[in-house]
């Protein structure tokens, strides 16, 4: 069998390998030593009563021989379509637009099925790897061409026409957020040029004051954006598994065939649906109950952060982020992001993610995640106080 040829094209998964390995080294030589996390890009804090109970009322229909049920709906349950098209878009999209599915990750590698081998690419530098990778593995070096856009805003006159351009706001690590007028001028140039835009909103339930939490507050986006949405962050189902995405009816390719019909082609082909119990739970956590416990453990990582970045600010150091996402984006100044590694582990014990794990631009920064249990990050909190920075 010979390899898939795309695979070599992608550099092996060195990041989290590597903070394994230097972090394991450092607990031998120093085994007394109590580190704290602040890498985690996953949720810590237990889902809400409301939703938890509506778990095990789906998990017991399916011990009735009444209730049980098998596949569900191609696009996901009606009810819950309903409830994001309206709850999550104030009806701006319809729910026969939208996509059930396991998780934005998920749909990020599906999605780049729809656009064919010569499909350009372009993604933020800094920006979460998973764009750039799923992109290399359906295609070909030599077809392939990538454009690497400042984070914010993108200028999206730097990207060849017909391009597919992944965007997300607010973004993982920087924690930039686009504003509307941001977002219309990326929609219009993305008209005039043909491009798509895929939108990820992922971290949209930690946007703070009046900036847009979908692209489809903009006028005409329908024309040009696919939304990614995820109850990962939103409502702690990064375990659970359940996210979404938004395919307009008035999206066309340049021959006026419809999107739409070809993502229903492609979805039912290669994925059979989210889970019946996320699907109830989603529902449950939309429901007015469900947002206020979403809302609370939202507040649990806002005021983690706003303490890590009070420490830093404390000390002198600028960091971006925090207002809009759950991470601060820390200068090392001429540290590179490995050697501000091995500083923070070996000085206070604190595991931090390396800038250069989102693209070469993160290479004098580090990303400080609020995402832990609120005792341990005070603590980090007061051990960055300790620091000399
Ligand atoms: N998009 C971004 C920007 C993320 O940072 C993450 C997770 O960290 C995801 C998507 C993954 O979302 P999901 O858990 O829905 O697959």
């Amino acid at each position: 069998m010979k390899r898939n040829p795309f695979f070599s094209q992608l550099s092996p998964r060195f990041l989290f390998t590597e903070i394994k390995a230097r972090v394991a080294r450092f607990q031998d030589k120093n085994p007394e030593k109590k580190l704290i996390s602040l890498g985690r890009g996953d949720t810590t804090e237990p889902l809400g009563s409301s939703v938890t109970q509506s778990l095990l009322s789906a998990a017991s229909d399916m011990n009735d021989k009444h209730r049980y049920t098998g596949y569900g709906p191609p696009q996901g349950m009606e009810a819950l379509r309903e409830k994001i098209a309206s709850v999550l878009y104030h009806n701006l999209v319809t729910p026969d637009e939208i996509f059930i599915s396991d998780g934005t990750k998920c749909d990020i590698g599906r999605i780049n099925v729809l656009f064919g081998p010569q499909a350009h690419i372009a993604v933020q530098e800094p920006s979460y790897p998973v764009y750039a990778d799923a992109a290399r593995m359906n295609r070909s070096a030599e077809t392939t061409t990538f454009s690497y856009l400042p984070h914010s805003p993108p200028d999206l006159e730097m990207v060849p026409q017909g391009a597919v351009i992944f965007l997300c706001s607010p973004n993982n690590p920087t924690g930039d957020v686009l504003t509307g007028a941001d977002l219309r001028s990326l929609v219009q140039t993305a008209r005039q040029r043909g491009q798509f835009i895929i939108f990820d909103t992922a971290y949209r339930s930690f946007i703070r004051g009046n900036f847009p939490r979908s692209i489809y507050e903009v006028p005409e986006a329908q024309k040009v954006a696919i939304e990614l949405g995820s109850f990962s962050k939103m409502a702690g189902f990064s375990g659970l598994r359940l996210g979404w995405t938004v395919i307009p009816h008035a999206l066309k390719y340049d021959d006026g065939s419809s999107v739409h019909q070809d993502f229903i082609r492609l979805m039912t082909t290669v994925f059979n649906g989210a889970s019946i119990l996320s699907q109830k739970a989603g529902i449950q956590a939309l429901s007015e109950e469900g947002q206020r416990e979403c809302s609370q453990q939202c507040s649990v990582y806002q005021e983690n952060t706003q303490l890590l970045q009070t420490a830093f600010l404390k000390k002198g150091v600028f960091v971006s982020g925090g207002l809009h996402t759950p991470y601060l984006w820390v200068p090392t100044g001429s540290k590179s992001s490995w050697d501000a590694f091995d500083y923070y582990l070996e000085k206070a014990g604190l595991i931090v993610t390396p800038g250069i794990g989102f693209g070469p631009s993160g290479d004098h920064y580090i990303r400080v995640s609020g995402l832990g249990p609120p005792s341990l990050v005070r603590e980090a909190a007061a051990r960055i106080d300790l620091m000399n920075l």
